[in-house]
């Protein structure tokens, strides 16, 4: 099959299996070349398929050693249409894990169900024994609810009244006005049950009645903040909401693991980054641009890998893991800079259709995005035909 890019809007519906596993090529290079890092050999992670999940896998297997277990839910090649990204990235990750005799193994289906934990935790038992960390780093617009059925959608909207500023198309690079409507109760309430930290607080819960944590285990789980100009329609939106429930499941989960088995829980707050997710966020692309833009100029920029390393080696395996003053590790430090952050808000001013070229990195969003699904590729001609059909198989 000769794949070329398929994109609507903001999403890319195939994706190139060559072009993902050079992808993923370039993370284990980069971690590689990274001094050694000491900490956990067993890794299980939630949603470690695209975006910080895969690269918390990557780092933990090159940069530890370790074996690891990834849950996703991808799609595998049909007839005529590509799997998806995740499910490439996967198919590279664990050849190349296997090669160094790494354990690697997946389950691809729904992390909210109480099947697939079940079907994990004997996993886990099966190739790990126990294990040391749980990345938990969905990012899902649906949830049903193992125990009552309910099945929530998540929104990403404003509370209390509209909100109105610039976003970018940043395929097209047309800067338009867009508004949104504010969320009713019943949304912030379903946003709250796919995003927040029910399903983290089920899946520690289980992990441990079933007795696979091991002594000291961790767990980290993902969270964002960003500057004043996105609060309405991220921190102090929907979203937000979910967030602020999700870092407040983070104490309850320390509490309980250090009681149990020394354990520890942390909500790491990530800087904004091109990922499958973040690229649906209106107004949210505009700003990544402006900042890559900045970031880059000052030799701040960082991609997926280069924060989970910086996760692992100065924070969460670091003698003390430093955190703010709510109990959150920041690797957000560098985004929120104050230097950084004042120059941004200055684009931001100015930026419009004319000059965005000029003032925002928008290639550099659009490269980032299309490298998602393996495209872009320097070196890979997308002209040659490829096999589609990649099997994902158990060690
Ligand atoms: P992503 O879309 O790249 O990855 C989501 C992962 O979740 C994939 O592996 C996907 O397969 C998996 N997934 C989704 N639904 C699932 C389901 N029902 N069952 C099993 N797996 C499922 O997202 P991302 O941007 O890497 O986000 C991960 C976390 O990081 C989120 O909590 C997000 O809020 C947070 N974060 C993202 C950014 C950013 O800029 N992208 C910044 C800070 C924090």
């Amino acid at each position: 099959m000769i794949i070329q890019p398929k994109i609507r809007g903001f999403i890319c519906t195939n994706a190139h299996p060559e072009g993902c596993a050079r992808q993923v090529g370039e993370q284990i290079r980069y971690i590689k070349e990274q001094p050694k890092l000491n900490g956990p050999k067993r890794v299980l992670v939630i949603g470690a398929s695209t975006g910080f999940g895969l690269a918390s896998r990557i780092a933990a297997a090159f940069g530890f050693g370790a074996d690891t277990l990834g849950v996703f839910f991808e799609r595998p090649a049909e007839k005529d249409r590509t799997a998806s990204a995740g499910w490439y990235n996967t198919a590279a990750l664990e050849a190349a894990a296997r090669a160094e005799g790494l354990v690697a193994e997946s389950i691809n289906g729904n992390a909210f169900s109480d099947e697939i934990k079940q079907e994990t935790i004997a996993l886990i038992k099966e190739k790990l024994g126990q294990v040391d960390l749980v990345v938990y780093s969905l990012a899902s617009p649906r949830r049903t609810h193992p125990k009552t059925g309910e099945a929530f959608t998540s929104v990403i909207k404003p509370i209390g009244g509209d909100y109105e500023n610039k976003t970018v198309n940043f395929m097209t690079g047309a800067v338009s006005t867009v508004s949104v409507a504010p969320a009713t109760e019943d949304e912030i309430r379903q946003t709250i049950a796919v995003m927040g930290g029910e399903d983290w607080q089920f899946w520690i819960e289980d992990l441990l009645e079933a007795g696979v944590l091991a002594e000291g285990a961790k767990t980290v789980a993902y969270s964002y903040i960003g500057p004043q100009i996105t609060y309405p329609i991220y921190r102090e939106g929907t979203i937000g909401r979910s967030k602020d429930d999700l870092e407040a499941k983070a104490h309850q989960l320390n509490d309980l693991l250090r009681g149990k088995i020394s354990g520890s829980a942390f909500v790491s707050v990530n800087k904004a980054l091109v990922t499958q997710s973040s690229s649906a966020i209106p107004i949210v692309p505009l700003y990544i641009s402006l900042l890559f833009k900045v970031m880059k100029e000052k030799g701040l920029h960082e991609g997926t890998i280069e924060q989970m390393y910086r996760l692992y080696a100065d924070r969460l395996y670091a003698t003390d893991t430093p955190v703010d003053e709510t109990g959150r590790i920041r690797i957000d430090d560098w985004e929120m800079r104050e230097d950084v952050q004042s120059e941004v808000a200055a684009l931001w001013e100015k930026v419009d259709a004319d000059n965005l070229g000029e003032l925002a990195d928008l290639e550099g969003y659009r490269n980032d995005f299309l490298h998602l699904f393996g495209f872009g590729v320097p070196d890979l001609d997308y002209a040659v035909e490829v096999e589609p059909n990649v099997p994902l198989t158990r060690s």
